[in-house]
């Protein structure tokens, strides 16, 4: 199979174009090296099934050749990280939507599978845990910036079951709750690379607001996994999919998981929202998937443990900062 994965040097992205490499497919990666890095694709540059376009999910006519040329896409091109989203709501707002047009646009000319990535912050401040796909979403006021991503977010879900609908064209929602692993970097506000890092660095791990917001977080290697059977599932077409796990932990006990795993001597402090974030920041005091839809379909279960999974970012941070793997990249 000859396959499309746009944000292909991103961090979900690069872990989907290795699986996809492992099983024999051909793959075509677009990225804009915006928040996705060369780093996260380098041990690929050798291969001769990979496929690496350095450009922007806007440029219409690279976008149409490379669906041309596949046989399903995987659209995860969009503005990741919530810091970013707040600072930068234009961007957010037209990279989401206006990439996500493109895409759908170019596949529809040739009926190509698309499967879309989308994000638990579409469910908002809905306050009925566990979110079911069906459940109704509860935005914020739009003088929130951080709405303006959930909204686009939501305005693609909507794009992509309209191609369906109207034109035929296969897609498939996935709903990615808390993805973490190797490769994802906090740059953008992502609290476990956040922590991991500041545990490592012995510098005081900052838990924002008082640290009982819960998220569930799963491996990249999972998520992955489960995507690439969405994508090889026929009935999975024209539907939305959570995915990621539904084990929950408050962020104030992650961080102390994070430090004892890390052997760290670092400090946990409390940073208020108000310190932490532009004004007008909003957070989400519970996020938790219901997974059964996708465990219905496709049978798969998480694999890894909160504990293991944390261990693995630990173990990839040491070894991404070792004097050996500097010098190298030097
Ligand atoms: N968070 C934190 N300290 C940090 C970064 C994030 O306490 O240094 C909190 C953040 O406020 C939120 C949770 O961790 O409550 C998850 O944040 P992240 O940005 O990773 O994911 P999202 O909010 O999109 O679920």
């Amino acid at each position: 199979m000859r396959v499309l994965i746009t944000g292909g040097a991103g961090f979900i992205g690069s872990h989907l174009a290795d699986a996809y490499l492992a099983r024999g497919d051909e793959v075509f990666a677009l990225d804009n090296l915006s928040t996705g890095s060369f780093e996260n694709v380098r041990h690929l540059q050798t291969c001769p099934r990979f496929h690496l376009t350095i450009d922007s999910i806007h440029n219409v006519r690279v976008v149409n050749e490379l669906v041309d040329a596949c046989d399903v896409v995987l659209h995860l091109a969009a503005a990741v990280g919530v810091r970013l989203v707040v600072d930068h709501p234009v961007q957010t707002i037209e990279t989401n939507v206006g990439g996500t047009e493109v895409v759908l646009a170019a596949a529809a000319c040739g009926k190509k599978k698309v499967l879309v990535v989308s994000t638990s912050e579409v469910y908002g401040l809905s306050d009925r845990v566990p979110f079911r796909e069906d459940d109704p979403l509860v935005i914020g006021p739009t003088t929130t910036a951080r709405w303006g991503y959930a909204c686009s977010k939501a305005l693609d879900e909507f794009l992509a079951l309209g191609y369906w609908r109207e034109r035929r064209v296969p897609v498939v929602i996935a709903r990615l709750f808390n993805t973490v692993g190797p490769r994802q970097t906090g740059r953008y506000g992502m609290v476990l690379p956040t922590f991991v890092r500041q545990a490592i660095a012995g510098e005081p791990i900052t838990v924002h607001g008082d640290g009982m917001q819960t998220r569930c977080f799963c491996d990249v290697s999972d998520v992955v996994a489960s995507l690439v059977k969405l994508v090889d599932h026929p009935s999975a077409v024209g539907e939305v999919f959570n995915v990621g796990s539904d084990y929950e932990i408050a962020i104030g006990e992650l961080a102390e998981t994070v430090k004892i795993l890390a052997d760290s001597r670092s400090e946990l402090i409390l940073v208020p929202y108000c310190d932490a974030f532009p004004a007008g920041f909003e957070d989400v005091q519970r996020r938790v998937p219901d997974l059964t839809k996708l465990h219905d379909l496709i049978g798969y279960r998480p694999t890894r443990t909160l504990e293991q999974i944390i261990q693995r970012v630990i173990d990839s941070h040491r070894a991404a900062h070792s004097p050996r793997e500097r010098a190298v990249r030097v």
